[in-house]
């Protein structure tokens, strides 16, 4: 079941993805949170391994992203943390598009506290587009405090001895 969809970026281009591709970071990466149906609900989801299953693409400075833009259009709205706002609905394929090949996959944790082990990762190798404008906007964000939301991205873990499996 579809949970949320949510982004990690970083002070400057070229850093704020949380996965790395041969050592090298992307400038935002997008995360869409699915947890397992046959638990009932995404809390109980959390007390299994297989509990969440969490899709991870990058954001490349590039050309704008429409589909972004929807959720962009508001965050002028948003700004301070707990702030809801409404966006009209639409498919989240736009946003997220679907993929079958050329991805990594491996059982891990959620990348925010408490980092629990109940995520399998899927993450895709082609990076979607996001604009330098789109991706200022993303910087506008503020934490309780008034400080400016500029590194949300959890470094890079040790494997752990976890295996990565690519999908060609
Ligand atoms: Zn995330």
């Amino acid at each position: 079941m579809f949970s949320e969809v949510h982004f990690h970026w970083g002070k400057k281009t070229g850093e704020g993805s949380e996965s790395l591709v041969d050592g090298c970071s992307y400038s935002a990466e997008m995360h869409a949170v699915f947890w397992k149906k046959e638990y009932g609900s995404k809390k109980e989801a959390l007390k299994y391994r297989d509990g969440l299953a969490l899709v991870a693409y990058f954001l490349e400075v590039k050309d704008e992203n429409p589909a972004l833009q929807r959720l962009l259009d508001k965050i002028e709205d948003v700004i301070v943390p707990n702030n809801p706002v409404q966006i009209s609905p639409f498919m989240l394929e736009k946003l997220t598009p679907p993929f079958r090949r050329k991805y990594v996959t491996y059982e891990g944790s959620m990348s925010i506290p408490p980092c629990l082990q109940v995520v399998t990762w899927f993450v895709r190798l082609k990076p979607l587009h996001i604009s330098l404008e789109q991706l200022k906007q993303f910087r506008l964000l503020e934490y309780e405090d008034g400080k400016p939301i500029t590194m949300n991205f959890r470094p890079t873990q040790p494997l752990h001895g976890r295996i990565v499996s690519y999908k060609d």
